[in-house]
């Protein structure tokens, strides 16, 4: 059990930060793109570097692997629901440990945390001055 003294005091200590001006996430120092003035979250960034086309690939790619079975709630792959029920468990994570804990690299975790975010299953938080990733 984890005494709640513990989660007040890092919650007080959460910084103001940047923030997306497209999804509202907060942004790490240093992290922070700049696009046509606006400051986006590297996800966002990439984005409107590559526009989606007609369709999202990710939604695409998901309805493909789960066309059989599963006909409830929201689809995710292995890897995405493992990141959930990490985060379940340990509360928010930074992207490093997250990565660690499920033996993947961070460019694939980053990956599947920016598909998680499109349908707010998780967000970014700053604390402490380190983004970690939370359940939302
Ligand atoms: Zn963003």
């Amino acid at each position: 059990m984890e005494p709640k003294e513990v989660r007040n005091n890092s919650e007080a200590k959460w910084e103001v930060s940047m923030q997306c001006e497209r999804c509202h996430d907060v942004i790490a120092d240093g992290e922070e793109k700049k696009f046509h003035g606006q400051v986006l979250c590297e996800d966002c960034y990439m984005d409107l570097l590559s526009p989606p086309k007609a369709c999202d690939p990710w939604a695409v790619y998901s309805a493909k692997s789960f066309a059989k079975g599963n006909d409830r709630g929201p689809e995710l792959n292995p890897v995405q629901q493992k990141i959930l029920d990490v985060l379940r468990v340990e509360g928010p994570t930074e992207p490093k440990n997250l990565s660690e804990m499920l033996h993947i690299k961070e460019t694939d975790l980053e990956r599947e945390l920016a598909a998680l975010r499109h349908i707010e299953k998780v967000k970014g938080q700053l604390r402490n001055g380190k983004r970690v990733i939370m359940l939302m």
